[in-house]
């Protein structure tokens, strides 16, 4: 029940900056891992050969079994990822862009606009839920951003600093929702955050990277006792 397998993953920029130093672990389905390091330590770099959207200089990433450096094309099917700046979708409106990334990924537009109306109702989203991307704060967008990720149910999550720009009271619905969401449905999730103290309640593992490498791969309980 291994959802990712990484091996060996190394990512040389073409300005010969290696921000990826033979990175290998594994996630298994229902684990949450919480990715920390410092600025410029690779945590993106990582999450984006993960995704699809960069190509690795070496290495293998298996996502259930099928090798997605070949195929990155699977990957949507299987795992939503958000990160800053959605700019395809940023002259929709809050609910065109939730309801419009369900159809995409398959669903009816009655299921879709269903999901859609929820997830605005679930994250009270109801006053972003006519206005343009473009036009919202950098909180709303990611709020939106998030529910994009979250309609569909697909099994994967992956989520680059979620909680950037939101305020306490936004950050605290959005780990309870991933803590839902994990325990209800068995979705597997990885994240980069900073704020370790509240994903400390959410997350399993956690990776620590600096430099471009996997410095540490554990449980938290775990890293606890070393430090
Ligand atoms: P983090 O997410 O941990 O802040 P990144 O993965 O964004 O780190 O960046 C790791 C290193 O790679 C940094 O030194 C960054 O400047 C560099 N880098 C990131 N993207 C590129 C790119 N497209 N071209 C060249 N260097 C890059
Ligand atoms: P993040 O670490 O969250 O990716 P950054 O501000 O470091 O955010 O990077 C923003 C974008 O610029 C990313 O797409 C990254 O790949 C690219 N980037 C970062 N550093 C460099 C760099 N030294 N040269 C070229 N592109 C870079």
């Amino acid at each position: 029940n291994t959802v990712y397998e990484v091996n060996g993953l190394t990512k040389i920029y073409d300005n010969q900056k290696k921000a990826n130093d033979n990175i290998s672990l594994a996630i298994r389905q229902g684990e949450v891992v919480g990715v920390l390091g410092p600025n410029g330590a690779g945590k993106s770099t990582l999450i984006k050969q993960m995704v699809g959207h960069v190509k690795p200089t070496e290495g293998e990433i298996r996502l259930f079994g099928a090798d997605v450096i070949k195929r990155s094309d699977l990957i949507p099917q299987y795992v939503g990822y958000y990160d800053q700046r959605p700019a395809a979708l940023d002259a929709l409106t809050g609910y065109e862009a939730i309801y419009c990334t369900g159809r995409l990924r398959g669903m009816s537009r009655a299921a879709a606009k269903g999901a859609a109306d929820r997830l605005i109702e679930l994250l009270n989203l109801g006053e972003v839920r006519k206005r343009e991307i473009r036009k919202m704060s950098g909180g709303q967008q990611r709020m939106v951003g998030f529910a994009t990720v979250l309609i569909g149910e697909l099994p994967v999550l992956i989520l680059d600093e979620p909680t950037n720009e939101l305020d306490p009271e936004r950050r605290r619905q959005l780990w309870d929702t991933l803590a839902e969401k994990n325990r209800q449905e068995g979705t597997t999730i990885l994240l980069v955050t900073h704020n370790v103290l509240e994903a400390e309640q959410v997350v399993d593992k956690v990776a620590v990277i600096d430099h471009g490498q996997l410095l540490a791969y554990d449980s938290v309980g775990k890293l606890k006792q070393q430090v």
